[in-house]
C-alpha cells in the first residue's frame, strides 16, 4: 500500500514535469516580421505580403511549410525554422532564404 502509494506520487510527478515541458514547447514565441533578422530576410508570416519588388525571386506557392528549412509538418500553422533558433515561424510565412523542400 504504502509503494503503490509513493510509485503514484513519482508518476504524478514525472506527468507533471511533461506537462510543463510541452507548455514550454508551445509557448515558443513566433518571429517577428520586426525582429531585426527576419526584417532583413524579407519575412512575412503571410507569404501573399511579399514585397515582391524587393523579393522579386519569390513565386506564389512558396511558403515556410514546403521550405527545406522548415522543421514543422507540412499543413502546419507554425513551426521551427533553423536560421530562428528557440521561435517558430508561420506555415504560410516566407523569407528570403527559402529553398524548395526536396
Ligand atoms: S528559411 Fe524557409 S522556413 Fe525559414 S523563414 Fe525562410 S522561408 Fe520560412
Amino acid at each position: 500500500m504504502k509503494n503503490s502509494r509513493r510509485q503514484f506520487m513519482i508518476l504524478s510527478a514525472a506527468g507533471a514535469c511533461t506537462l510543463a515541458l510541452n507548455g514550454t514547447v508551445q509557448a515558443q514565441a513566433m518571429v517577428a516580421e520586426t525582429d531585426p533578422q527576419a526584417s532583413a530576410l524579407g519575412y512575412k508570416a503571410d507569404a501573399s505580403k511579399v514585397d515582391k519588388a524587393k523579393f522579386p525571386k519569390y513565386a506564389a506557392g512558396q511558403k515556410c511549410d514546403n521550405c527545406a528549412l522548415y522543421q514543422g509538418k507540412a499543413g502546419s500553422a507554425a513551426g521551427g525554422c533553423s536560421l530562428f533558433a528557440g521561435k517558430q515561424v508561420a506555415g504560410p510565412g516566407w523569407c528570403s532564404a527559402y529553398a524548395k523542400k526536396a
